[in-house]
């Protein structure tokens, strides 16, 4: 991956957003390969699900919509994932994407100052000359608690730990201590840790290189809350395996999941108050549903039938992350078609077929595409069906499409809460009913994300000398190359050659996205376009001009950028020749 995203960089497929701000957390820019990609793999995806089909319109809605859409379709209410917070850092996490841990955890009831703790612990000595030691009600209880611990006190950081023989008597006694104040700035909030990993068979509450990670976390927890020089007070440790309690990063705990709603509020207008807020899209399906009847009415088609659109959603993730593939902003591709309740389930099979085909015409091998059934208890409650289409990506198997079988719920949902009727006239059966609806639903950031992970390879071609040398080479599939030739005149101060070479760019123009490149040496410059993933270059040499075989006068050298191989093709036929494979 690290590879992949410094390429991007470089070679300016994506960029992070606000770059010289450092950075917008879960926003990315395209650049200007990047913008191509992302366009030829949009107008790909639009050419086969809407200009090779009878039966699908396509439409683009607004970003911002009445906020009522999005009462009614349940995003205001229950657009959220759980959310869990790091106690100790406040790192914001999904609970369901939380990797599980091993290891002992640490039961912390609170902290005390150190050195109000170690002077009580001197003044033990000679109690009597203790103001503390020597009340009557007060010495039981120091008694109870000074005579039965194991502790370690590290004197240049002033921290340390003392871990309890009787928790519940002791911390009875130590809380008396704390509310009369006697044990200085003191936290009385209990805290747990995890040393990740560790010797499974033994806890080790400090080693030679100095405390147990555990407690470490905790005085820096007890530290945030106040506590500058913690004693912490641990009370128990046990052994948890498999835990998703503890931040995977730390191991200190989280607190429980709470909902957090993904949705961008923002408001219409100039007033700022409950009366103006919407919301920033998170699907672009939304406005197909309120459209469906002006878009039914308009296209005159019989179900089934799907509208189309492509646009930008939004998402306030909790943790952006993997590159482009979680962020807050992205396009989706969605198709919702319409069809007869009996039909849904079927069409459903069909849609996912559709939608493996057209990754594997984009350039993506089926044997890294996978469809997932989402078993009912993932799947959305409407649903009656869900596959994920999912891609092997260098960081694990993820999601790329969704194809879910939404039944009626989400026409249903708009019929009610706005009053209008969304019905479909059967004119053959003279029926009025609501349709359902089959959705595929594509991420064009992560289909992006997904080409340029499968082109990335490295190989080896000859340099200049004929000695190999590692060649860095994107193999986009030709129909979403960002540029698809390269146009090279051999040498840049040889007049004719570089004129016939820019004959060349504009006879190519009007059909494809040319680069024309005369710098460097022919090597270097192939090996510039093998890297953002040409995959043609046409070179025009002194054979072009006819100077040594008249026969060869007008043909150029087109050279595959998979196989190296060269042939030599004449200029009338270039086009055809060209057009023919990227399309
Ligand atoms: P995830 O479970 O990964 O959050 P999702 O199941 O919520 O995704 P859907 O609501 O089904 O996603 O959205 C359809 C498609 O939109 C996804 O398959 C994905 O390609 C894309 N998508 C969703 N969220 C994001 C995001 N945060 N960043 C980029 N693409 C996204």
């Amino acid at each position: 991956m690290e590879k992949i995203v410094s390429l991007c960089k470089r070679r300016g497929f994506i960029f992070q957003s606000s770059e010289i701000y450092g950075g917008l957390n879960g926003c990315w820019d395209y650049g200007p390969l990047g913008v191509e990609l992302k366009r030829n793999l949009k107008n790909y995806w639009w050419r086969v699900m809407v200009h090779e089909r009878d039966d699908v319109v396509g439409m683009d809605g607004a970003i911002l919509m009445n906020r009522a859409v999005w009462k009614a379709s349940g995003h205001e209410d229950t657009f959220s994932d759980p959310m869990v917070d790091c106690l100790l850092t406040g790192k914001r996490f999904r609970a369901d994407q939380i990797d599980e841990q091993s290891g002992w955890v640490v039961s912390f009831s609170g902290a005390v100052d150190f050195e109000a703790f170690q002077k009580l612990q001197q003044e033990k000595e000679a109690p009597e000359r203790s103001s503390i030691w020597s009340e009557i009600e007060l010495a039981p209880h120091l008694r109870g608690i000074f005579a039965n611990y194991s502790s370690s006190f590290d004197l240049d950081s002033r921290s340390g730990y003392v871990q309890l023989s009787d928790p519940n008597g002791q911390m009875k006694s130590l809380e008396l201590l704390i509310k009369r104040g006697t044990l200085g700035t003191s936290s009385l909030q209990p805290f747990l840790a995890m040393e990740i990993g560790g010797d499974p068979k033994s806890f080790r509450w400090s080693s030679n290189r100095g405390v147990n990670r555990a407690i470490k976390l905790a005085q820096d927890f007890y530290r945030k809350r106040g506590v500058t020089n913690p004693i912490v007070i641990a009370v128990g440790v046990q052994r948890e395996e498999h835990s998703k309690r503890f931040n995977p990063e730390n191991g200190a705990l989280l607190t429980g999941p709470r909902a957090f709603n993904l949705m961008f509020k923002t408001y219409v207008g100039a007033t700022e108050d409950d009366s103006s807020v919407t919301y920033l899209r998170p699907e672009t399906a939304q406005s197909i549903f309120v459209q469906f009847k002006n878009v039914l009415e308009v296209s005159r088609k019989k179900l089934p039938f799907g509208i189309a659109q492509i646009g930008k959603a939004f998402r306030n993730e909790i943790n952006p992350r993997n590159f482009t593939f979680r962020s807050r902003e992205f396009e989706q591709m969605e198709l919702e078609y319409f069809c007869r309740a009996e039909e849904g389930m079927k069409l459903l099979d069909y849609w996912l077929e559709e939608r493996l085909k057209f990754y594997e015409s984009i350039g993506i091998p089926p044997a890294k595409v996978h469809a997932r059934k989402v078993p009912d208890e993932e799947r959305a409650f409407y649903s009656k069906g869900t596959y994920d289409i999912e891609y092997d990506f260098p960081f694990g198997r993820q999601e790329v499409e969704g194809v879910a079988y939404r039944t009626d719920y989400d026409l249903s949902q708009h019929q009610k809460a706005s009053g209008k009727s969304l019905e479909y006239f059967d004119e053959e059966t003279k029926q009025r009913f609501l349709p359902h609806v089959v959705e595929p639903s594509a991420g064009v950031d992560r289909s992006v994300l997904a080409l340029i992970c499968e082109a990335y390879s490295e190989d080896e071609a000859p340099d200049e000398k004929g000695k190999m040398e590692m060649r860095v080479v994107l193999r986009f599939h030709p129909r979403i190359a960002p540029i698809k030739c390269a146009v090279f005149p051999l040498l840049k101060n040889k007049e004719p050659l570089v004129t016939k070479a820019k004959e060349i760019v504009a006879l190519l123009r009007p059909h494809m996205h040319v680069f024309y490149d005369e710098t460097g040496a022919i090597g270097r410059r192939y090996r510039r376009q093998d890297e953002i993933g040409t995959p043609f270059g046409v070179t025009v040499d002194f054979e072009t001009l006819g100077e040594k075989n008249p026969d060869l006068r007008d043909t150029v050298t087109l050279r595959d950028r998979d196989s190296m191989k060269q042939e030599r093709v004449t200029l009338k036929d270039l086009p055809g020749i060209l057009v023919s494979r990227i399309s």
